[in-house]
């Protein structure tokens, strides 16, 4: 059987079912955004790892290697945010293709360093390989959880209303503003200017740009609703909100209704929504590498979430039943199958796509 018959999460499955039995130490297994393992009676160490290819997950045309380790380090503490934990140590392994100079490692670390050091994270150890093909760079995040306060992907309940934070869609079109070389902005890919504006961008074009490069992980807010007891699920954004909040449908065994406009879009986004070649909400449903959190609270609870007063936005609510559907602004009703990006799906491109 071809591995694009099963598609990513079926594999995963697979493997999922090849593991004899969990130990009564392992809290959470395979199925969600990181592992939960009991060390001692008060501490619970969350563990995940992010593998980012070239060719695959990203293109050196357009990433220089700053913005590529900040990245790598983003996208695993993000994981450790969606379980409301806090990161703690990495390991990074490096696979290097002939080419890569010493000064742009280096220029990598300075990076990655950069995004730990927000964090309180250290880089502990890792593995250093030559690669034949590509550069290949995989991280993997350490940190803890209080064990009570652990949010996982399978506790929403039918009633449950649903939350994001920040806004979406922003990392997609700047990844397709990239891809299509920035035509339509006076600095092109790679010119100086474009680079020194993704550490501080001031224009809607450097926004999306800065915020596809340089994601950042939402530790300190799932933190708060974590320790506020208000969430009952949780997710990062890494594939796009239709596939992410799938994840939570399938592990909780329930469905959910997404309203189409009560998803918050940026002020940069709507700017450039007559120079992005897709509509504006496809964006943030199938996109991807937001790193927002997606979160369910129970009705009882949402005061509660309010009076912590993080950006969030209430987007919808869980459903009985199995279908995630999106509600248009006229109160129509569509089933919304997930179309954010998957590994192995047939016909796909090889860079990050949206449908
Ligand atoms: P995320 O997008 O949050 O990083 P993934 O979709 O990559 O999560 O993975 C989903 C779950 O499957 C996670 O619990 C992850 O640890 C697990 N997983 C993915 N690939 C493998 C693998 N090859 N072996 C074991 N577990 C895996
Ligand atoms: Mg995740």
């Amino acid at each position: 059987m071809k591995i694009s018959d099963l598609g990513e999460f079926g594999l995963i499955g697979r493997i999922q079912k090849l593991v004899p039995r969990k130990s009564s130490s392992t809290l959470i297994g395979i199925g969600d955004d990181a592992a939960a393992v009991k060390i001692s009676a008060s501490h619970t160490l969350l563990i995940t790892t992010d593998a980012l290819l070239e060719g695959v997950h990203f293109d050196l045309s357009y990433t220089d290697f700053f913005s590529l380790g900040w990245k790598s380090a983003s996208v695993n503490l993000s994981d450790i945010a969606a379980m409301g934990g806090v990161p703690r140590y990495c390991l990074t392994a490096l696979g290097i293709p002939a080419g890569i100079s010493v000064e742009q490692v280096t220029e990598f670390y300075r990076g990655f360093n950069a995004l730990l050091k927000r964090h309180a994270t250290e880089l502990v150890g890792g593995d250093t390989c030559f690669s034949r093909r590509g550069l290949v760079i995989s991280v993997t995040a350490l940190g803890e959880g209080d064990p009570s306060r652990i949010v996982t992907r399978a506790g929403a309940r039918p009633g449950d209303r649903l939350f994001v934070t920040g806004a979406l869609g922003e990392s997609a079109a700047g990844m397709e503003l990239l891809e299509s070389g920035v035509r339509s902005h006076e600095s092109g890919v790679g010119s100086k200017k474009l680079r020194s504006a993704i550490r501080d961008p001031q224009s809607a074009i450097e926004k999306l740009i800065a915020r596809h490069l340089r994601p950042v992980p939402r530790v300190e807010w799932g933190r708060k609703l974590a320790l506020s007891g208000c969430v009952s699920a949780m997710i990062d954004l890494s594939d796009g909100l239709s596939s992410d909040l799938a994840h939570i449908c399938e592990q909780s065994r329930v469905g959910a209704d997404i309203i189409a406009d009560r998803i918050p879009l940026s002020p940069a986004l709507r700017r450039m929504s007559g120079t992005l070649a897709r509509p504006l909400l496809r964006y943030a449903l199938s996109g991807g590498e937001d790193y927002e959190l997606l979160f369910t609270v129970s009705p009882a609870k949402v005061k509660k979430l309010c009076s912590l007063k993080l950006p969030v936005t209430e987007i919808g609510s869980i459903t009985s039943g199995e279908t995630v559907s999106l509600v248009d602004p006229q109160g129509g009703k569509k089933p919304l199958s997930p179309s954010g990006y998957e590994h192995f799906r047939k016909g796909g491109r090889p860079l990050r796509h949206i449908k």
